[in-house]
């Protein structure tokens, strides 16, 4: 695995050592060609087990076809360029080999029959989710940068990544949970009155409505997770990410993915919100959530008052004192108005982000398990607020 520890480190060479003409964009943009090239091909020839139904046009698009093409020949043009240009090679080679490999496999797929859909591992929503959401926020972190020494490959970029990838793979246990509240509630509850009322209303109102009511829910159970020693050590996770972007907010335990979706979603599902409201709504928030994490610098002046900012997110992630326990919101900042918990001054940024006494340790598995053990008695106080 040594290739794999020498383009890590390629990867992620500091700005003033990789000026352009250095080969390192190039390098690391035929990288990212040649793995989304050679992961479309996977897709297509193993559909039944990595392929999401709502996306399955990938298998027999035309377009999916004209798309592999120019993404694989891009892989080759810019690993070439970067072996030419670099002075260290191992991004441009790894990237040359995976084009290779892709473009051989995408050359000889196999037939696609009617394969059994029972496995959707979601490979292609990740690649999607990560094409879609970094193609967007990478460029306005790099043009409109809050903290403008930072990198896209920055400390723990990888770990975030791994959150990234097991949530959008479990995309369908997670919305199966996050369904079961909901459909308690509905079973138990006569919501017609309410349901008839809602469904009557503009699609913009509703969406409006769903806003302000899961942020209302989410305000609390956030507040709870803050509160409770035993809550705070799963949220504890979320908040041991010492550099904030885009990908930054992927990390969070399961556990707390589960209890925090389920809950917000629960006035959405069970009041008779339109389909398309719902769509609408999880369509925002898609964009919404990393918007508030990523290093974007952004002065959006009186909009602050009214709508979650990066700024707004950021107090939150503090370990400053001053930025201990405050703004739950994530859509509203009335509710920490409302509730005593608001906190933004006038322009400043955070310090600096993580857990008082960095108790959390380092990798999926070990964060994983960490709210299970118990804590080290010469460990500093756990709740955020002591
Ligand atoms: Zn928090
Ligand atoms: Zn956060």
């Amino acid at each position: 695995m040594n290739i794999l520890r020498k383009v890590k480190t390629q990867l992620e060479t500091p700005r003033d050592e990789r000026p352009l003409g250095s080969g390192w964009l190039s390098g690391s943009l035929a990288l990212l060609a040649s793995i989304a090239g050679f992961l479309i091909v996977m897709l297509r020839w193993f559909p039944e087990t990595f392929s999401y139904p709502e996306i399955a046009f990938i298998q027999d698009s035309g377009i999916v076809t004209i798309f592999l093409r120019f993404v694989l020949l891009s892989g080759y043009a810019l690993a070439l360029l970067s072996l030419i240009l670099s002075q260290r090679k191992s991004l441009g080679w790894t990237a040359l080999a995976i084009s290779v490999v892709a473009s051989l496999m995408a050359t000889t797929q196999p037939e696609v029959g009617d394969a059994p859909q029972s496995l959707y591992f979601g490979l292609d929503y990740f690649i999607i989710n990560v094409l879609v959401v970094g193609f967007l926020f990478v460029p306005l972190e790099r043009f409109f940068p809050a903290r403008s020494e930072q990198t896209v490959f920055r400390a723990e970029w990888q770990e975030d990544m791994f959150y990234y990838l097991v949530s959008s793979m479990l995309v369908q246990v997670l919305g199966f949970l996050t369904l079961a509240p909901s459909n308690y509630v509905n079973a138990q509850a006569d919501l017609d009155a309410v349901r008839a009322t809602i469904v009557a209303l503009p699609f913009w109102l509703q969406v409006v409505i769903i806003m302000m009511a899961t942020d209302f829910v989410q305000y609390w159970v956030h507040r709870a997770f803050h509160t409770f020693p035993v809550l705070w050590r799963f949220h504890a996770i979320h908040h041991s990410t010492k550099k904030m972007d885009w990908l930054a907010g992927a990390r969070m335990h399961l556990i707390e993915i589960a209890v925090l979706r389920s809950l917000t979603a629960l006035p959405m599902f069970t009041l008779g919100f339109k389909p398309e409201a719902i769509q609408g709504y999880l369509l925002i928030v898609y964009f919404y959530s990393s918007f508030i994490h990523a290093n974007i610098g952004w002065k959006l002046g009186f909009l602050e008052r009214f709508f979650v900012t990066p700024r707004f997110h950021h107090w939150h992630h503090g370990s400053d004192r001053a930025a201990i326990d405050i703004n739950y919101a994530s859509h509203f900042p009335i509710y920490d108005w409302l509730f005593g918990t608001h906190h933004l001054p006038e322009t400043e940024w955070p310090e600096a982000y993580g857990v008082v006494g960095n108790t959390v340790p380092r990798g999926y598995w070990k964060q994983f398990i960490y709210p299970f053990t118990k804590p080290k008695p010469e460990d500093p106080p756990q709740m955020p607020g002591e």
